[in-house]
Parts: C-alpha cells; sequence; structure tokens
C-alpha cells in the first residue's frame, strides 16, 4: 500500500510538474536572410542582419555579399553581462558595422552600457576578424581563440573533458570542448533558451575535418551532454547548402533556397554514426558532406604533382619525337 502511495505521488508530482523543455524562455526560428547575388553590385545588401530570436537573444549573419563564408554570430544577454559568440569574418568598421551593431543591442546606456564577453566557437579567421572592433571599448572583455587562452579562461583542466560555464546574471551558459574541425573548438549550451551553438563542428553543409579521431571522439561527448538536457535548437556557424541538401559552390556569393539555419537535437544524435563511418578523406552521408581538409589538400597536391610529371614527360617525349622527325628529314635523299 505505502509502494503504491509512492508511486501514486511520484506520478503526481511528475504530472504536476512542468517538463524541463516548457520551462526554456521561447524564441522564434521563423528567419529571413538576404540570398545574397551572384552579381553583389547589381542592388545594395545590408551587410549585418539580426534575426531577435527573443528579447534577450539575437542571432545575427554577414552578408554573403560583404563575405561568401556570411558567418552566423549570437548574443546572448543576462541580467548583469552579454555573451558574443563570434566576431564573423570582416575586420572594417566601415563594411561591417558589428560592433555597433551589438552595442546598440545591449540595454543599458552610455556608461552603464552592459559589459560584454566576446568568445568564439573557433579559431578560423572567418570567426574572430571582427575582434579589433571589441578590443578598444570600455566594457567587453575579448577571449582569444587559441587553446591556451581557451582552456585558462574557461578552466578546463583535462582538455577536451570537462564542461565549463559561463554565468551571465540568471542566465548559464555551458561551455563544451569538441575539436576535431580545430583545434580549440568549443560549443555553447544556453540553459535558458536550451540552444546549443555548434559553430562549424555541425552545420548545415560541409562538415569539415582536421583531425578525424578528435571529431569523432568530441560528437560522442557531445552526443552525451545533449542526451538528457532539453535542446530546442542546433545552431551552427554557417548554411552551405539548399533545402535539397545540395551544397552551394564553394565560394558562392549567392544561396537561392538556402537550407534552414537551425537543426534539431536528433541531427546532432546522428553525428557519431556519420563520423564513424568516415573514410578519412572525402565522404557524403545521410545529407552531409564531411571533407578531411588536410588530407584532401594532401591528395590535390599529389594530383597536381602527379599531373606535372606527365606533363613534363608528355613534353619531353614530344621534343624528342619531333627532333627525330627533323633528323630523318634532313638524311632522307632530296
Ligand atoms: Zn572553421
Ligand atoms: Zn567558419
Amino acid at each position: 500500500m505505502k509502494f503504491l502511495l509512492g508511486v501514486l505521488l511520484a506520478a503526481g508530482l511528475l504530472a504536476a510538474a512542468p517538463s524541463a523543455r516548457s520551462q526554456l524562455v521561447p524564441g522564434s526560428v521563423d528567419m529571413h536572410w538576404d540570398e545574397g547575388a551572384d552579381d553583389c553590385t547589381a542592388k545594395p545588401h545590408p551587410p549585418i542582419q539580426v534575426h531577435p530570436y527573443n528579447d534577450r537573444t539575437y542571432v545575427l549573419r554577414e552578408n554573403l555579399c560583404a563575405t561568401f563564408e556570411a558567418p552566423f554570430m549570437y548574443l546572448l544577454v543576462g541580467s548583469h553581462r552579454a555573451l558574443l559568440i563570434d566576431t564573423g569574418d570582416v575586420a572594417d568598421p566601415g563594411r561591417m558595422p558589428l560592433a555597433q551593431t551589438v552595442m546598440g543591442l545591449l540595454p543599458g546606456k552610455g556608461a552603464s552600457k552592459m559589459p560584454l564577453i566576446v568568445v568564439h566557437t573557433h579559431g578560423h579567421l572567418d570567426h574572430r576578424a571582427g575582434d579589433p572592433q571589441f578590443e578598444h571599448l570600455p566594457d567587453a572583455t575579448v577571449v582569444p581563440a587559441d587553446l591556451d587562452h581557451v582552456r585558462s579562461y574557461f578552466h578546463f583542466t583535462d582538455w577536451p573533458n570537462g564542461v565549463a560555464q559561463i554565468d551571465l546574471g540568471d542566465r548559464t551558459v555551458d561551455v563544451l570542448p569538441v575539436p576535431g574541425h580545430y583545434p580549440s573548438h568549443i560549443a555553447f549550451y544556453d540553459r535558458n533558451t536550451g540552444l546549443f551553438f555548434s559553430g562549424d563542428f555541425f552545420l548545415p553543409g560541409r562538415l569539415l575535418i582536421d583531425n578525424t579521431a578528435a571529431a569523432q571522439a568530441s560528437a560522442k561527448r557531445a552526443v552525451n551532454f545533449v542526451e538528457n538536457r532539453p535542446i530546442t535548437y542546433v545552431l551552427g556557424g554557417h548554411v552551405e547548402m539548399n533545402r535539397a541538401g545540395e551544397t552551394f559552390p564553394f565560394g558562392s556569393t549567392h544561396h537561392p533556397d538556402e537550407h534552414a539555419l537551425p537543426m534539431t537535437k536528433a541531427d546532432l544524435l546522428r553525428l557519431p554514426a556519420i563520423l564513424d563511418g568516415f573514410n578519412g578523406l572525402y565522404a557524403e552521408h545521410d545529407g552531409f558532406t564531411i571533407i578531411h581538409q588536410p588530407h584532401e589538400l594532401m591528395a590535390l597536391g599529389l594530383a597536381a604533382f602527379l599531373i606535372l610529371v606527365l606533363a613534363i614527360m608528355l613534353v619531353r617525349w614530344l621534343v624528342r619525337r619531333w627532333r627525330s622527325i627533323r633528323r630523318r628529314r634532313a638524311l632522307a635523299p632530296a
């Protein structure tokens, strides 16, 4: 009887308690991004666009016509501090008013402006070129993206294991090491909204891999992390394919019918299986293109070298043949 009462009580409590997901602060993913153009001079394009997910969470994107990378950046506002994840691909504030846009979104005015922490998913230039725009601001801290700074700032003592936290005031963001695309790559989980920011580690497009074993281990670590947590959306650093799943040509400044930015927890849970079957060079698997960049560059270099050697051999053979024909003609009786 006691047991039955206990079970009924537990069931009652579960029914009464709101699910973890319903406690998340909701937001909108009805995003509309400028699709860029093949000829960016034909009409003006806004250098940067802002999508308010909610009134404390913003998705920012640099325009395809400002940089074909068109990276996404994320601004999370707490009660004491704000966090900017990535600073994009364009340094010049004249071309890309990133700091001005971000400061305009932060609460407060003048000296009472909310302090800002600038962090990066990883150290590729298309995610940190805008850093100098923040370095001179009085209340902004820019955390460099190299491994030494990432480890020491977030107090990772057993990299890439462990999870760090950033306290923004009534808003905690978890920091999870996910090397594989880049040695100091980190992902962020916002407990407030349930958004998981995956940078270039996981995005709708090309999964570029620098270290296969590290990427496979990171995929398993990320899955362990998200498995028992409410995840509303997984948001990456770029979108590189259309809605049919075809990747845009590398360097394209025009993304017609672009794939949506948000991916799901189910997508991320598939990542270990996608990476486990990877041959270490190039693969298309389950809607993703996986490329091992250093290996691909080596293979391309080798192919270029072989083509050069064959071309030299062909030219030498043609020269020898031409000379022998000339010699035979010279010796032939007139
Ligand atoms: Zn990258
Ligand atoms: Zn990138």
